[in-house]
């Protein structure tokens, strides 16, 4: 396993130059900037004393007109202009999202481009704008309250973040004007905050994360100084949102009020169903009331009835927990530590049950919604070289496996899903067809055998090699996954040695929820998996059976064959194509073992044929030459 030390950005750094860096959180429901000062670390706040930056962007007609706090309070005016959860959608393609509930969420644009785009008063706008907005307001409060530019940043993005969504994210940064030093996993960044790199011992560490919109359970592996996801799992639709949508429920049901289509209504009940949640951190009952159509309706809320709404939505974060141990192997009491990060982890009924299930206490003490921000600046702080001697180490695993499409849409994988970055990993690959100078490269992403049922990164072709007999041309294919867990794919013909290579560039991503779904189907469907890999191998070797025997008999069939036997290879060429064409891998097995043993002769025949022809077409005198060049 390759250690990676993250000292480079700021090697040169004189030791009394003290580089402006910081750590930003970019959330979907909030944002933060942090940043380290005299050894400590801490959330940067805005005039009013708020640290907490809203992810919510609402455009007018010349742009953005209101961003954070001011947005999220006027959303209910203006809901179709006011972007927020816009993190749902960066790395995605109009069809990702299409088959999305984020699709509920936003009004996209029709176009023919790959990238989808939001509409607003201000023209249409990508995830990546949004965002972009959203990290200039941070930029400028960092810059403001430093009292100088950044050098460089550290941006967090959820453990699960495909190499699409990374890249959007880090564009999104540069659109900005930020210098993104490192994207780091937003768990690992939890447990740098609370200092569990530091520990003496090898420790293990669950890192809950329960926000506004999304939970997160990711378990890491601290050894010997080196972070490493172990697993993650989570619900991409399930946070403090459907806190406030059952309180919502729960109000509209004791009022009988039907809510409809209507937009603003939805807001204001909302909003006030958050302030109600948040009260009922510290109180035992909120009043719950909202003005509407000149009337008023109000009831009290009990912290008994609040605690039994919430009580289902944290049962499916702990079913997500046991999936989680289970895929890192491990159990619940192999977990050292547990991380409390995201808002919602303040709502005490949550933070009681995790408890009770990691049977544990559970780390608190800095507040769930900085955690993330304060270890990305902690990070970034490494990063442009302020502490010199640190040896942080850092390591992060990619979500899902990564290979490349072989011949009949089969995947073969390069680099398997959890494996530690960054990481290279080659693979030899063989041409299929005599005399091929070319071939195409189709990088996917998945855990299924067939590359249909995986998600495309990436195509490029390898031009221009020597041709060779099929087989014998050896084209090594490289895998890199750098540290901020962005693939690059080159490959290399090696007798020829052309090399073509590709970086895979953010056009859209996988969902997440595609991604559990992926992974969960990778084990129902292991079987079928098994049947549909074994019937597609089988139709390659019987197509290229066929090919490889055409060739051979449009040269010499009638030289070496009676009519008979050519007849009776024709038959047994024919019952492989047509078995060929059905579903049954074994019938094409069966065809071409039939068919290899009434070749048998010919075989034998054109071999001695050939060893012949290589003595006697050339002369002594060539064989000399050869052997004693002047
Ligand atoms: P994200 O990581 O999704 O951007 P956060 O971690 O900031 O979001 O979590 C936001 C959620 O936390 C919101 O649903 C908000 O209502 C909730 N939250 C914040 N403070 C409290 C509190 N005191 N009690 C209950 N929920 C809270
Ligand atoms: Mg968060």
């Amino acid at each position: 396993m390759a250690l990676l030390q993250i000292s480079e950005p700021g090697e040169a750094t004189a030791p009394h130059q003290h580089r402006l860096a910081a750590g930003i959180d970019l959330g979907t429901t909030n944002s933060l900037v942090a940043t380290v000062r005299s050894g400590a670390a801490a959330v940067l706040e805005d005039e009013e004393g708020e640290a907490i930056f809203p992810s919510v962007v609402r455009y007018g007609n010349d742009g953005v007109s209101a961003i954070g706090r001011q947005a999220r309070e006027q959303a209910a005016e203006d809901p179709y202009n006011t972007i927020s959860s816009v993190k749902r959608l960066i790395g995605l393609s109009a069809e990702d999202i299409a088959a999305s509930s984020a699709s509920m969420m936003f009004q996209l644009v029709e176009t023919d481009s790959t990238v989808p785009r939001i509409r607003t008063d201000a023209g249409p706008k990508t995830a990546i704008e949004v965002s972009a907005d959203i990290l200039k307001s941070l930029k400028a409060r960092a810059e403001q309250s430093l009292g100088g530019e950044l050098g460089g940043v550290v941006v967090t993005v959820p453990a699960y973040f495909d190499d699409t969504q990374r890249q959007a994210t880090k564009d999104a940064a540069k659109l900005a004007g930020l210098n993104v030093y490192r994207l780091v996993n937003e768990p690992t960044a939890a447990a740098i905050a609370y200092g569990l790199d530091r520990q003496e011992t090898d420790s293990t560490i669950a890192v809950y994360d329960l926000g506004g919109g999304t939970f997160d359970i990711s378990i890491l592996k601290l050894e010997r100084g080196v972070f490493e996801v172990l697993s993650t799992a989570g619900d991409t639709a399930l946070g403090g949102d459907d806190i406030d949508q059952a309180l919502v429920s729960w109000f509209v049901g004791e009022h009988d009020i039907t809510v409809g289509e209507d937009a603003a209504l939805q807001r204001s009940l909302l909003d006030q169903a958050r302030a109600v949640k948040h009260q009922l951190t510290d109180a035992n009952e909120a009043q719950f009331q909202i003005e509407y159509q000149d009337k008023s309706y109000c009831s009290s809320l009990s912290l008994e009835t609040f605690r039994s709404l919430v009580h289902v939505l944290v049962d499916r974060t702990l079913k997500s927990c046991r999936g989680a141990l289970r895929q890192a192997k491990l159990k619940k009491t192999d977990i050292d530590n547990v991380v409390m990060v995201g808002g919602s982890t303040r709502v005490p009924i949550v933070r009681q049950m995790v408890s009770e299930f990691f049977d544990q206490d559970v780390l608190t003490d800095i507040n769930p919604d900085e955690v993330v921000a304060v270890g990305a600046a902690l990070q970034a702080d490494v990063l442009a070289g302020n502490k010199p001697d640190s040896d942080m180490l850092l390591l992060d695993v990619n979500p899902l496996s990564l290979g490349i499409e072989t011949h009949g849409g089969l995947v073969e994988q390069i680099i398997p899903r959890n494996t530690t970055i960054p990481v290279a990993r080659a693979q030899e690959f063989t041409t299929f067809k005599d005399g091929q100078t070319a071939m195409a490269l189709h990088v996917v992403q998945g855990e299924r055998d067939l590359v249909r049922d995986c998600r495309s990164l990436g195509r490029f072709e390898l031009r221009g090699f020597v041709p060779a007999v099929a087989g014998q041309a050896r084209i090594q294919v490289m895998f890199q996954v750098d540290a901020d867990g962005l693939l690059t794919v080159s490959a290399i013909e090696k007798i020829s040695e052309v090399h073509a290579e590709v970086q895979i560039k953010p056009s859209y991503g996988l969902l997440d929820a595609e991604i559990e779904t992926m992974i969960r189907d990778s084990m129902t469907h292991a079987e079928q998996d098994v049947a549909a890999r074994m019937l597609q191998e089988q139709r390659v070797e019987a197509e290229r059976t066929v090919a490889a025997l055409d060739a051979a008999m449009s040269r010499d069939a009638d030289e070496f064959l009676t009519a008979s036997e050519k007849q009776k290879i024709l038959d047994a060429r024919e019952y492989v194509v047509q078995s060929g064409k059905s579903d049954d891998a074994e019938a094409i097995k069966n065809a071409l073992r039939e068919l290899e043993s009434v070749s048998e002769v010919y075989v034998a025949r054109r071999m001695n044929a050939s060893v012949g022809e290589t003595m006697t077409g050339k002369n002594i005198d060539s064989y000399q030459k050869q052997d004693n060049p002047s």
